[in-house]
């Protein structure tokens, strides 16, 4: 494991950072036509909110000193008014290979999350990819058990600007540093990115239009144009607001967080099944294909012993089968966490996955990465909220 010392963003200390953006407003929280009214309300030209998303998506700019074909007093007038994403990274680390990198970010109100670059290398006909792993909430309310963010509680929604800084946190380091695979020497480099899932912190859905109006942001022609194909939420099975999101202009990917075949295990290890139980949310899904003509991906996290058995698999392609290719099985291999749950070995998701394959229904099973950085979300943070408190506690000397 590297793990780089705690750094604040921008050269400047976490503290004064937070002073100042206390009061300005976070520029990455406005669609365009909010930052032309932004603007309009201060005399200016609207004109200028495309220019200044041009520097914020395009250039990536962090600096309002930098932007040259603004005037020197919008400059000077966005200075003391608004701000860049009031976040700072407060831990950073990369996985061995360099293919997993991870943050700690520290919000302007002192609350931690945790964002996650993952990059892939060309593989066959696809390109290479640099996918951000987003967070959408501060902790969360859904107390999954198997879940170290869920373990936390649920502090508080992030803006649209904290969801959306994350992606630009990284897009800067790729853009400053272009990837290219270890070993792979004749493959091209990658400088941006090219996909977000919203499997951070959090549930998305339970902050719905924050999320909404940050994906809107990430997508705009005039911005950073990611399209809405390659941006994948994921859920726990909130089926109201699915049934919300299936009606969007946007029409990013839908995943479902079920991990286990029947309401009674479900209700053991996702209390959201009590509220919304599998007919409900398989409903949902249904009506969500019907209404957008696209695939679901179901994320099914294996615990050995627990809900990995080829019976569990067997339950699983009969509730799937009524869906049948609109559906993707993704087995996940649980990552540690301090819930007493363990991954299955390579034969038992070998055996599950043949009786999904044997009943048609198409599966995948997610590569393991990023361990040796503690790769499922919410474990950073919960190590450095464990470290300062032993900081606090030790002996001053
Ligand atoms: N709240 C949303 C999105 C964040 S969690 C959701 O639940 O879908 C993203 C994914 O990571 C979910 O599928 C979640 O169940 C899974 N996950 C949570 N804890 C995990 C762990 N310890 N190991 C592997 N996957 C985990
Ligand atoms: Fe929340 Fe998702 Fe974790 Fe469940 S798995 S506790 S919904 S973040």
């Amino acid at each position: 494991m590297l793990s780089v010392p705690d750094r604040a963003c921008y050269n400047v200390g976490a503290m004064t950072i937070h002073q100042e953006t206390k009061h300005k407003v976070d520029l990455l929280s406005l669609t365009l036509p909010e930052m032309e009214g932004w603007l309009r309300e201060r005399g200016e030209e609207p004109y200028r909110a495309r220019q200044l998303y041009s520097w914020l998506y395009r250039q990536l700019a962090t600096d309002f000193a930098t932007m040259s074909n603004l005037p020197r007093g919008l400059r000077q007038k966005l200075e003391e008014e608004a701000c860049i994403g009031p976040v700072v990274v407060r831990s950073e680390q990369h996985s061995k290979d360099d293919r997993t990198r991870k943050i700690l970010l520290e919000l302007a109100d002192g609350k931690l999350i945790e964002a996650v670059l993952m990059l892939y290398p060309p593989l066959g006909e696809s390109s290479a990819r640099a996918t951000v792993c987003v967070s959408s909430q501060a902790g969360c309310a859904f107390g999954c058990t198997f879940c170290a963010t869920g373990q936390m509680g649920f502090d508080r929604h992030l803006s649209a600007g904290e969801i959306v800084a994350q992606v630009l946190h990284f897009a800067r380091e790729l853009r400053a540093d272009p990837w290219r695979a270890a070993g792979l020497p004749g493959s091209k480099t990658i400088d941006h990115i090219t996909n977000i899932v919203l499997m951070g912190m959090g549930e998305p859905l339970h902050n719905y239009d924050n999320l909404l109006k940050a994906l809107r942001i990430l997508n705009s022609a005039e911005g950073f144009q990611l399209g809405a194909r390659h941006m994948t939420v994921s859920t726990v099975g909130l089926v109201p607001a699915i049934r919300r999101l299936s009606q969007e202009p946007l029409q990013v990917n839908l995943a479902i967080s079920l991990h286990a075949p029947s309401d009674e295990l479900r209700g053991q290890t996702m209390p959201i099944n009590r509220k919304y139980p599998l007919k409900e949310l398989l409903a949902a899904c249904q009506d969500y294909i019907t209404a957008t003509g696209r695939q679901v991906t179901f994320e099914y996290v294996l615990l050995a012993g627990v809900n990995d058995t080829p019976a569990h698999a067997q339950q699983l392609a009969e509730l799937l089968t009524p869906l049948k290719q609109f559906a993707h099985v993704n087995c996940i291999p649980v990552n540690a966490t301090g819930a007493d749950y363990r991954p299955p070995g390579p034969d038992a998701i070998r055996a599950f996955r043949s009786v999904l394959f044997e009943r048609g229904v198409s599966n995948s099973v997610r590569a393991e990465r990023g361990d040796d950085i503690a790769a499922a979300c919410g474990q950073l943070r919960t190590r450095f909220e464990e470290r300062r408190k032993q900081k606090a506690l030790a002996p001053q000397g």
